[in-house]
């Protein structure tokens, strides 16, 4: 019965996310990170006698829409509860969340792994509820509390608008976790309604593991793991916690329902607490906010604002085969980028030739560009969908050499136009008329007797320099296939 191979591992995933708002969720007071220790202060989240909340209205669009981008449903009837809290990093005592009436519920996370292969992950629930302060534990050397000599309370965070987000336990691999927690930071990023940044915490998850039987349904009992601060640090603290409990099971023992820190240096997790249960908390409506009741109409308009997901843009990368797994990866990374790649592909819809160029162009060229002046594409205005479609096409279709453009990438990046139009201003178009090129093609040997005596020696080499001195002389207008095979006619009868 030692077989730890025979278990398989049950993986949910809670989540919260610092909404990105101007204020903070029940006061006027900034919400913004960093910033000198406890100025962004009011009595409201300081919780002092007769300071009352008033709900922020954009934390609440956030949800609903975050909600509706996985396809959850919207109850008409929504409240927030008190929570009571036992941690002096909230001066209240305890903390606005939501209980039975969460602003979200259901909805499902599809996700991509690496592979490109597809996987889904149901979500229980999101709800809206207020961050807490911050403590910093000093004296102890490595900034925990065990061992310290004091502990500051910085309270800026303490009102910060969070929204949490609950999923089924429908996850069977630390491989997985991170996929799903990958799309699930992609689409709040497309909603713009998170900086979603794990190194400053505005998106912070908890992993609840337990292992049972393969192929049995009944779970086993699990541990929530915290204090990961990375993608990275999810999936070695899963790797290690399902070896655990597969090691205590193998060795006759028991798993005990607990609170797991995660120890990034040491690699391993540690018995926190043991795990609170709902009742603990002592929820209960809070008498200082009306219940929310949603209007129909404004839930259809929040509908109409989701645009498209990270995930409906994968798939329509992929969908015409045209772009490599990793390309598509590349870009959906990138809400800008992927903007701007679906925008471009509007104008040759089902072209897979001409969105896989789109995409190279973009992610190489372009992207060179764009990193040697320290811009992004949705920084600059000059380079444009349309002006990049036309570029393709030039380029594609054979129009202009491909050193012609890249130079006309480079003009239109540091100063906009038609690259259709500077072509015809300039005469920049290919040359691919044998007879024009002819008489380049006689000038050049005439005037390189050392390129020729090379080739006619054998070093095949030497017609690379010829070709070069084609390009040069025609200003890189010559169609260099054209170019070669021409000089080869030319010297063979000479
Ligand atoms: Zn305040």
């Amino acid at each position: 019965m030692s077989d730890g191979a025979r278990y398989e591992a049950v993986i949910g995933i809670e989540c919260h996310v610092e909404l990105k708002t101007s204020s903070k969720m029940f006061c006027g007071c900034r919400n913004e990170f960093g910033g000198e220790p406890n100025r962004q202060l009011c009595p409201v989240c300081l919780a002092l006698p007769g300071a009352l909340p008033v709900p922020n209205r954009l934390a609440i669009e956030h949800v609903v829409r975050a909600g509706l981008a996985f396809g959850a449903q919207i109850p008409v009837a929504s409240k927030f509860d008190r929570k009571n809290y036992f941690y002096p990093d909230m001066p209240k005592n305890y903390q606005i969340s939501q209980y039975d009436l969460p602003l979200t519920t259901g909805g499902v996370v599809r996700y991509r792994r690496a592979d490109g292969s597809e996987g889904s992950c149901r979500l229980t629930r999101i709800h809206l509820e207020e961050d807490t302060g911050k403590s910093t534990h000093l004296g102890s050397g490595d900034g925990r509390i065990a061992g310290s000599t004091h502990s500051l309370v910085d309270f800026n965070r303490a009102g910060v608008p969070l929204m949490e987000c609950v999923g089924e336990p429908d996850i069977r691999t630390p491989e997985d976790a991170v996929a799903f927690l990958e799309f699930l930071r992609l689409t709040f990023l497309y909603l713009g309604i998170s900086d979603v940044k794990m190194e400053e915490g505005s998106l912070r998850c908890d992993a609840n593991v337990s292992i049972r039987p393969a192929g049995t349904s009944a779970f086993g009992t699990k541990t929530e793991i915290k204090n990961m601060n990375s993608f990275r640090s999810v999936a070695r603290a899963l790797e290690y916690e399902i070896a655990r409990q597969r090691r205590v099971l193998a060795e006759g023992g028991r798993i005990v329902q607990e609170t797991r820190g995660w120890d990034e240096s040491e690699g391993v997790t540690h018995s926190m607490r043991s795990k609170e249960q709902a009742h603990d908390y002592r929820y209960f409506p809070d008498p200082d906010l009306v219940p929310l009741t949603l209007d129909g109409a404004w839930i259809e308009g929040l509908r109409g604002s989701v645009g498209f997901t990270p995930i409906a843009a994968y798939d329509r990368l992929q969908r015409g085969g045209g772009l490599s797994v990793a390309q598509v990866r590349q870009i959906v990374e990138d809400p800008a980028l992927t903007r701007f790649l679906l925008e471009t592909l509007e104008r040759k819809p089902g072209d897979d030739a001409f969105a896989q160029a789109t995409a190279n162009w973009l992610l190489s060229d372009v992207a060179r560009i764009l990193g040697r002046e320290g811009i992004s594409i949705d920084g600059q205005e000059l380079l444009t969908p349309a002006n990049l479609g036309e570029l393709v096409e030039l380029a594609s279709g054979g129009t202009v050499t491909s050193k012609t453009a890249k130079e006309l990438l480079e003009r239109m990046m540091a100063g906009g136009g038609s690259p259709k139009e500077i072509v015809a201003r300039e005469g920049l178009a290919q040359l691919s008329d044998p007879s024009a090129i002819a008489s380049v093609v006689d000038e050049v040997i005439a005037a390189n007797d050392k390129s020729v005596a090379d080739y006619k020696a054998g070093k095949e080499n030497a017609i690379k320099a010829l070709v070069g001195q084609v390009m040069k002389v025609s200003k890189g207008k010559a169609n260099p296939q054209l170019a070669e095979s021409l000089l080869r006619e030319r010297l063979a009868q000479s």
